[in-house]
């Protein structure tokens, strides 16, 4: 079943499938905006095919479609729980969010945006941060997201930001 887009309400999103990760997302070939159901988005940002395709550029996918709908600025709603998704800022992102299944709508160019965070924080692998670690993110350590280390205080408030 397509996932209808959050932003433009009655356009059908276009699931994208990595074979290797056996991730699907969908993508709104519209307004270019991506739906991550609960812990998809980790799961993107180690899926090479992914990042590849969304890295550094968003790729124009959207020209494809021949009839246009206007993106709506009025509330958006969960394509999974239809209830109203929640808007939040976190480090000049901003995303929606929903608060019943933990899935996340980001707008056009928002995941280039997160992947450039992503990669300067796995190569910077800041002693700051490190301690961090050290200090209070065991779990994170210890979960199959360790890949995340490096970034951790980036991605730690930003999946906190979930459970609120
Ligand atoms: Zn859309
Ligand atoms: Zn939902």
């Amino acid at each position: 079943m397509a996932l209808t887009c959050p932003a433009c309400s009655k356009v059908k999103m276009t699931p994208l499938f990595d074979p290797e990760k056996k991730l699907e997302i969908d993508l709104c070939k519209n307004c270019n905006g991506l739906w991550f159901d609960d812990h998809e988005l980790r799961e993107f940002l180690k899926s090479d095919r992914f990042t590849r395709m969304f890295l550094p550029d968003l790729i124009n996918v959207g020209n494809v479609v021949a009839e246009t709908y206007s993106i709506t600025m009025k509330a958006r709603v969960c394509p999974r729980c239809r209830v109203r998704l929640e808007e939040r800022v976190h480090n000049g992102i901003a995303f929606d969010i929903c608060a019943q299944c933990n899935g996340i709508f980001l707008d056009d160019g928002e995941i280039n945006q997160i992947l450039r965070a992503y990669r300067q924080g796995r190569k910077s692998g800041d002693k700051v941060i490190e301690a961090e670690m050290n200090a209070g993110l065991k779990r994170e350590a210890q979960d199959p997201f360790s890949i995340l280390t490096p970034i951790a205080s980036f991605f730690k408030d930003f999946f906190d930001l979930k459970k609120k």
